[in-house]
């Protein structure tokens, strides 16, 4: 019997699937894989000169969590601009004003982090945003990313005026005389983005480097890129990654998924493939695509089968809208299925998650059953005679949890919008898996904390972290503690298939692992999201210690 790497003793063991015997408090590591799990007897004979060996305390050790839907490398990129993500509305000006003055040497001042909820109409104004920043065009995505708001210079900068039409795919909020009145929706917001200088190689790579880190610190050991741009220049994300995976510096596991242009249309297939192949690299993969079936809720962008409400409650003409509709959608699932590559898509309206289960249905009825584990992210509002589908289908629901509770945007910008029934058909997590669906969760970082502990939380008490003492949201579609757990491990290694290897805590399995500081069983333990962080390891190679 070879020594151990790494010993746990006294731990309290979530192997997330079912484990014979009893409770394990002890794990051994050999060669950076789980080489025995038990009680203190199976692993002490394992002990040798050179182990490390940790005596715990009832500390929660659990499989590396795995972010099945997260933005990091543009998340960071924008955090290291003009950030106002944690930020009350009324320091915005402040903050503006002051990253402005600090880059002078910026031909745009670019940022993110404005909710919806802040501004009327969610809609922010360009005058306001001059008044900060008169100098030079500028550009701040909502943290949702669905809208932008820009200032007088950037609209010129755009060519954009009363006269321009709306892309098919986006809105150009406008005042009463037609004019742009400063929010672009969508694919509208590219009018002005296409004219930012992109970031550079190396801004690249160091954002890469740095969220590596800020998401090891979660425990999180590997994730879901949710949208890689890749125009084939080399200062792109999917760059970055195949750079960091052939130095060995990707430490996570990634799946990088391609973004699916909508204004594109199967030949597009060519270059996914080839990106697909140049990608497979250490712990890299890129054979997912990802495509935006339509926007969100509070932007009234999101495709409903009915419409939206007015602020008196009456059916309005708008059902948002279908970024990609559902005759391309479904040719777009069964190509994409025909040649092996993934499908990940944003569905948050009820009419968008039915052309995302439509499109995988009629992949299935013209390709045959595959292993390709396509999945649909967000799933905000499930008619509820879909919710079986999910199950049938064999499509995985990838949950975002932390918008499941009564919060600004739920209940100012989403109800009053979809009225009472509606309302209830939100987020059924509990239901998915009643009707068979497998759940994978993720956080949409930057859009939502990166932080699964605090997911975990919303999705068993469906109560925000910011309010522990609001009301519970649909209090019925809780999981339990269990459930999101493997939601978040297994159920999110699933669909980035690597739970083969991945996702539990089981002899042979890699040893991607974190510590967690208490119990999360324990009833006076304090909420789960307050848990922290101890250490984190790939492999058994710790990549991150507290
Ligand atoms: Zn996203």
């Amino acid at each position: 019997m070879p020594a151990a790497d790494l010993v746990l003793m006294g731990a309290s063991v979530e192997p997330i699937v079912p484990h014979a015997g009893p409770p394990p408090d002890a794990l051994a590591v050999s060669g950076g894989r789980i080489f025995a799990i038990g009680t203190r007897s199976d692993v002490e004979p394992l002990i040798g000169r050179r182990s490390r060996v940790l005596r715990l305390n009832g500390e929660t050790l659990l499989p590396g969590f795995q972010d099945a839907h997260i933005h990091p490398v543009q998340g960071e990129l924008t955090a290291r601009r003009c950030d106002l993500s944690e930020l009350a509305a009324d320091r915005f000006d402040d903050a503006i004003r002051a990253y402005a003055a600090a880059h002078p040497e910026s031909s745009w001042i670019e940022g993110a982090g404005w909710s919806v909820t802040d501004f009327p109409d969610a809609a922010p104004r360009r005058e306001a945003f001059d008044a900060l920043v008169p100098d030079r065009p500028a550009f701040l995505w909502s943290r949702d990313g669905h809208s932008a708001w820009v200032n007088t210079r950037a609209i010129e900068l755009a060519g954009i005026s009363a006269g321009t039409v709306d892309p098919p795919d986006g809105v150009i909020v406008r005042d009463a005389d037609g004019a742009p009145s400063g929010t672009l929706r969508e694919g509208a917001m590219s009018l002005v983005e296409r004219h930012i200088p992109p970031p550079s190689a190396e801004e690249h790579i160091e954002a890469l480097t740095s969220v590596q880190r800020r998401l090891h610190a979660l425990g999180i050991t590997g994730w879901q890129d949710a949208s890689v741009h890749d125009s084939g220049a080399c200062d792109s994300q999917l760059a970055a990654y195949r750079h960091a995976a052939a130095a060995g510096t990707l430490e996570a596991r990634v799946v990088a998924s391609l973004f699916w242009d909508p204004r594109r249309g199967l030949e597009q297939i060519d270059g996914f493939l080839e990106q697909a192949a140049a990608a497979k690299v250490g712990r890299l993969r890129a054979d997912t695509v990802k495509i935006w079936v339509d926007g969100v809720i509070e932007g009234l962008t999101a495709a409903m089968l009915d419409p939206y409400l007015d602020e008196g409650g009456h059916a309005t003409a708008s059902r948002g809208m279908a970024l990609v509709p559902p005759d391309a959608l479904r040719e777009a699932v069964t190509a994409l299925d025909r040649v092996g590559l993934q499908v990940h898509m944003h569905a948050i309206g009820d009419a968008a998650v039915r052309s995302a289960l439509d499109a995988v249905e009629a992949a299935r009825e013209a390709n045959g059953a595959s292993d390709l584990r396509h999945h649909i992210a967000h799933i905000q509002l499930i008619h509820p005679d879909d919710l079986p589908r999910f199950g049938t289908l064999k499509v995985s629901a990838n949950m975002q949890p932390i918008w499941a509770c009564h919060e600004p945007t739920m209940d100012e910008r989403t109800i009053p919008f979809i009225g009472p029934e509606r309302s209830t058909w939100q987020y059924p997590f509990a239901g998915l898996l009643r009707h068979g669906a497998r759940l994978a969760s993720g956080s949409d970082w930057p859009v939502t904390s990166a932080n699964p502990l605090l997911e975990i939380e919303v999705a068993v008490t469906r109560v925000s972290h910011q309010d522990r003492s609001a009301e519970p949201f649909l209090p019925a579609e809780r999981l339990t503690l269990d459930q999101a757990l493997a939601a978040f491990t297994i159920g999110s290694a699933y669909v980035s298939h690597l739970d083969a290897d991945t996702g539990s805590i089981e002899v042979g399995k890699l040893a991607d692992l974190t510590l967690l500081d208490r119990s999360l069983r324990d009833p006076d333990g304090g909420p789960i999201g307050d848990a922290r962080v101890i250490a984190t390891w790939v492999e058994g190679v710790e990549v991150y210690a507290a």
